[in-house]
């Protein structure tokens, strides 16, 4: 068994392995689509309690459950292997997971042999004031930062538990590094909606794209429900195209974003809208949780266990062979639908534990 017990640091002999990876096929599902991005949901703990993503006293995973570190690196190894040419990291939230740096400077062997094209993160941005040199040393260019509102009250109100100077430094410090920024809002009625046109100057200003996200009915949050939050984008889209010139554009990344360029500031807005449109054709993404369960769509609930054969052999002969068939039961699109009676939410886990 390789990383047992070892749950927060990687040992050298963990991270100097797989460098080489074996040319396998690639993994292509029952539609033809191509499976080349991986997200690694690193953790499932975080230092914020987003309203629309946690509730104020969440249970976390026990820690035995949760992936080492050569674990994660493993399962990430294989999947490039297999031809993922595309990872993120995210969350929770993955720069507080301990010995994190470790992973990322460990995955970054396969952007210096090439297999990978891309090491990226999405961060709530409280790290990285400390992190942002470090990552773009491992090899990361680009990230994602959660940033729902520019108001410091707002901010508290939203993430519960998060100051916005202090991911204004971590911005900061990402920018100085030389880390390109998209920042992402969750666009939220009553709450940020008078905002998206300032974000959206602020963002020019700053050299940053925006994606805005459509709340998605994922896990129990407690008392607020998703229909009070609930802010369909074409609305936010027809709202600010009453102050902005957006521009279609060609520029599709296979996941549920449609992208706009704003001709006042030349930056790009995408718009993440899983329950109003229907991206799944293109999907060229699967999940991975932290505590190494498969998913190869968001939305739905089928699911494959990659721990056990990562715990039980040293060889990823059966890792691999495991992969392979999750990915012929990769589903053609998703469930999403909230349930205006009772109001709850169809997919159950929360989004940190998928990571979005
Ligand atoms: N902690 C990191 C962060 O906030 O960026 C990474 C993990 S977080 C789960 C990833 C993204 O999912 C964030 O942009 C967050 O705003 C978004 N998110 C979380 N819960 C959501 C929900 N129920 N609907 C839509 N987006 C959600
Ligand atoms: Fe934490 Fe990100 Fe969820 Fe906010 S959205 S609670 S920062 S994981």
């Amino acid at each position: 068994m390789r990383g047992r017990g070892k749950q927060d640091t990687m040992s050298s002999t963990a991270t100097a392995t797989n460098s080489d990876l074996p040319k396998l096929s690639p993994i292509v599902d029952p539609f033809g689509r191509s499976v080349s991005y991986l997200r690694v949901s690193v953790t499932d703990r975080c230092d914020f309690r987003c309203v629309y993503c946690m509730a104020e006293d969440m249970t976390f995973l026990p820690k035995a459950e949760v992936l080492t570190l050569e674990e994660l690196d493993r399962i990430c190894s294989a999947f490039i292997g297999l031809g993922v040419s595309k990872l993120r990291l995210t969350g929770g939230e993955p720069l507080v997971r301990k010995g994190i740096m470790n992973l990322i400077r460990s995955l970054g062997r396969h952007l210096d042999s090439g297999a990978l094209k891309e090491l990226t993160l999405t961060t709530n941005g409280s790290q990285l004031e400390r992190y942002a040199t470090e990552l773009y040393a491992a090899g990361v260019r680009r990230i994602n930062v959660s940033i729902d509102t520019l108001d410091p009250h707002k901010f508290e109100a939203i993430t519960r538990w998060g100051k916005l100077d202090k991911v204004l430094a971590g911005l900061k410090a990402a920018r100085e590094a030389g880390l390109a920024v998209k920042i992402n809002c969750v666009a939220l009625k009553g709450v940020n909606d008078d905002e998206f046109d300032r974000l959206v100057a602020w963002c020019g200003d700053e050299g940053f794209d925006l994606t805005f996200i459509e709340v998605m009915p994922m896990g129990d949050i407690g008392g607020e429900t998703r229909l009070d939050q609930y802010l369909p984008l074409s609305l936010v889209r027809s709202r600010l195209a009453e102050r902005w010139t957006l521009n279609e554009i060609d520029y599709n990344t296979g996941g549920p974003a449609r992208y706009v360029e704003v001709k006042e500031t030349g930056r790009r807005i995408g718009f993440i809208t899983p329950l109003t449109h229907n991206f799944c054709e293109s999907c060229n993404r699967v999940r991975l949780t932290c505590t190494g369960t498969l998913f190869m769509c968001l939305g739905q609930e089928d699911a494959a266990d990659l721990r056990t054969p990562v715990r039980m052999s040293d060889d990823d002969s059966l890792l691999i062979d495991r992969i392979h068939e999750a990915i012929g039961r990769k589903p053609k699109g998703h469930d999403f639908i909230i349930d205006r009676r009772s109001k709850s939410a169809p997919v159950p886990r929360h989004m940190s534990v998928t990571g979005g």
